[in-house]
């Protein structure tokens, strides 16, 4: 089978993706930001309308399990606003997670794979599925990527399970891997447990974060891996050094690695939302870009390279 991208519509040609952010939340909750949830479909489908009238095409959503990702109002939303959206499965650090809750319960490989290839629990595509058997058939919202987290400090017994999960739900459906780096974790260490350990290639791994290790030789040799580095403006979610993605992106075009960078505005609060959220990412970050580096390299940021990223050759375990 050809690459594809598993879009909550379902799959579509890497061709038709256009121009896309790579790491953004329409919806999300964590008990570590309280009041600031993104749980309101009508304001997701406001943000949705604001980004396709900047040139839009694609968001590739992060946001995993158990952390409200709005799995019910994917296929609406893209339908209503014609913008293709990726969910994810996957689980974040525990942290993230009501007290009880198992963030990494012994079947988790088998979760993730089955929300990439049966669907997300008690989603469909709802009215409009072109897909599946016959008129009226139940067509089910998958996820396109699996999304982890590195914890902050040394590796933990958590991370080690959730990313020897994820290389196994890989392994079984090709899906790629997004991972959410700590600024005192060892994205080299991540990177050498994906792929060295556990046989994940490389161009298979998405890296989130890379804003927030001040070390140019930490990300560049990252990009020299063949990892794609997904780097967040005009990210408010919190870390001040995401406002220095310009000047990453700026560091890796020089140093030749502009082919394994991906463009998200990471939009994680309703504090973020308000400050432009996707949209922003078209209007301020991508002419900033072209403006230093000509007009050809926001069109490899945001559509070459995820295109190259997130197309799979799924296969059905
Ligand atoms: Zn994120």
């Amino acid at each position: 089978m050809s690459r594809i991208i598993r879009t909550v519509l379902g799959d579509l040609d890497p061709a038709e993706l256009g121009v896309t952010d790579s790491h953004d939340h329409l919806f999300i909750r964590s008990p570590l930001l309280p009041g600031q949830e993104l749980d309101d479909p009508a304001a997701a489908e406001g943000v949705l309308r604001a980004y396709a009238a900047a040139g839009g095409s694609t968001l590739v959503q992060w946001t995993p399990s158990g952390m409200g990702r709005g799995a019910d109002w994917l296929a609406a939303l893209s339908h209503a606003t014609g913008v293709h959206l990726v969910a994810a499965t996957g689980t974040h650090q525990a942290v993230h997670y009501p007290p009880g809750t198992d963030a990494a319960p012994d079947d988790l490989a088998e979760r993730f794979v089955t929300e990439l290839t049966t669907g997300l629990p008690g989603t469909s595509q709802g009215p409009g599925a072109t897909e599946g058997e016959g008129p009226g058939a139940v067509v089910p919202v998958r996820a396109g990527l699996i999304k982890v987290a590195d914890d902050a400090g040394r590796t933990t017994p958590h991370t080690r399970r959730t990313m020897a999960a994820a290389a196994e739900a890989h392994h079984a459906t090709g899906a790629p891997i997004a991972v959410h780096l700590e600024p005192d974790g060892d994205p080299h260490e991540v990177l050498f447990r994906l792929s060295g350990r556990h046989g994940v290639r490389p161009d298979r791994i998405i890296l989130g974060h890379l804003t927030r290790f001040p070390d140019r030789s930490v990300y560049r040799s990252l990009a020299a891996e063949g990892v794609h580095l997904a780097l967040d403006s005009p990210s408010r979610s919190g870390h001040p050094a995401d406002l220095r993605a310009f000047d990453v992106i700026a560091d890796l075009v020089e140093a030749g690695h502009a082919s394994r960078v991906l463009l998200g505005a990471d939009t994680t609060t309703r504090t973020a939302r308000q400050a432009g959220g996707p949209a922003r990412l078209l209007t301020d970050l991508a002419p900033r870009l072209a403006r230093a580096f000509g007009p050809e390299l926001p069109g490899l940021l945001l559509t070459a390279n995820p295109a190259a990223a997130f197309a799979v050759d799924w296969r059905t375990p």
